[in-house]
């Protein structure tokens, strides 16, 4: 085919070669560093803690449940730092099924022990919270009024993670809610199995919070729950569901009769209510003071934070313990190789366990 343009004479439309796309970005824009937010140090954190500045306990928070170990470094010096200011307070473990009623149990107990005065935390442990899937407690609108509430805090669980990592940031939260001069914590755990034992493990009184079924009421609660709860309460005690209520509480009350006599040397108690219409919730909060009252009398509620403090102890040893063995490279080299023997038959577990700790102990020599 003829290409007549390439032809000197010719003097029609032509094609210009085509021209290099210029460069989108501006070179003569000098790139300027991001501002960073200026990062407080310790004694900033603490002062703004300690003056009840809410902005920055929720810092503090946030690097509490950081995982990032510069985050853990500052945090664990700002709890050091707050410990003194904190422990003055009342805790309060709240636990239930989902479904129970605890969101909206809790707008109205916290409304009521906030007619007395004072300042509210509510935090929660749910290790299998993923906060974007709507967390425990992470949509505010389950509390609405004590979301709105100036005197309130609310702070969903901490991520996803191992129960213990999980339960021992709540902890560590509780101590700067304290030294923020939060004088009243809840802590909501999903009454689902062993988060119980978390909760219980870091509050002065244990509020389980039952529902009446249809059959019989105390199936699948396991008898370690019900050993742990100083006040069960039953929940939902309005219209027609008063009778059945009534009836799981007694059933209840005769289940507790057949369980030693706890530590505390009170008898924990059995109350039906109504969180959505707010019937009984002032009985269920006598309850609670008066235990408050015979506990402290008794020194029992000293020994069991103390108690507690040494449980926390080893907890955080046992916790430090096991991570530094399964981040150990080796170990996690050799681990799928052990396990590999075990299922095999070709290595008892025993064996295995004390081969992999040798070598673990030999790679600490290092
Ligand atoms: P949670 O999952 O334990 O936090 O339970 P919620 O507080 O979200 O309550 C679950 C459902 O039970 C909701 O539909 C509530 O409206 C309802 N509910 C909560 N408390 C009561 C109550 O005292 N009486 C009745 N009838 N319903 C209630």
């Amino acid at each position: 085919m003829e290409h007549p343009e390439n032809n000197e004479e010719y003097k029609g439309l032509v094609v210009n070669k085509g021209i290099e796309q210029p460069s989108s970005v501006n070179p003569y824009f000098k790139k300027r560093p991001r501002q960073k937010k200026p990062e407080l140090s310790v004694s900033e954190f603490v002062e703004g803690i300690v003056k009840g500045n809410i902005t920055i306990l929720s810092q503090a928070v946030t690097l509490v449940e950081s995982v990032k170990p510069e985050h853990q470094a500052i945090a664990q010096e700002v709890i050091e730092k707050c410990l003194p200011y904190s422990g003055d307070s009342v805790r309060i473990g709240i636990s239930g099924v989902p479904g129970a009623g605890k969101s909206t149990s809790i707008d109205v107990f916290g409304l009521h022990v906030l007619e007395r005065g004072g300042k509210l935390a509510v935090l929660a442990i749910d290790p299998s919270s993923e906060r974007s899937k709507g967390s425990i407690l992470g949509d505010k609108t389950r509390m609405e009024q004590l979301s709105v509430h100036p005197a309130s805090f609310i702070r969903p669980s901490p991520s996803a993670g191992s129960l213990g990592g999980v339960a021992r940031k709540t902890r560590e939260t509780i101590i700067l809610c304290e030294a923020a001069g939060f004088d009243k914590i809840f802590v909501e755990t999903v009454g689902v199995g062993q988060s119980e034992t978390a909760v219980h493990s870091m509050v002065d009184f244990f509020l389980l919070i039952q529902l009446a079924g249809t059959g019989d009421e105390l199936q699948g609660i396991k008898r370690g729950i019900m050993e742990m709860a100083d006040g069960i309460v039953i929940n939902k005690a309005d219209g027609s569901n008063i009778e059945k209520a009534q009836l799981a509480a007694t059933q209840f009350r005769n289940a507790l009769h057949l369980f030693p006599l706890p530590d505390s040397g009170w008898t924990p108690q059995v109350l039906t209510y109504s969180g959505f219409y707010n019937i009984g919730v002032k009985e269920i909060w006598d309850m609670v003071y008066e235990y408050l009252d015979f506990v402290k009398k008794s020194g029992y509620f000293q020994h069991r934070r103390n108690e507690q403090s040494k449980y926390w102890m080893y907890e955080s040893i046992n916790e430090q313990l096991r991570d530094s063995f399964y981040n150990n490279e080796k170990i996690g080299s050799l681990l799928e190789e052990k396990e590999e023997q075990v299922l095999r038959g070709n290595l008892t577990s025993f064996v295995a366990a004390k081969k992999l700790l040798d070598t673990y102990f030999e790679e600490l020599k290092k």
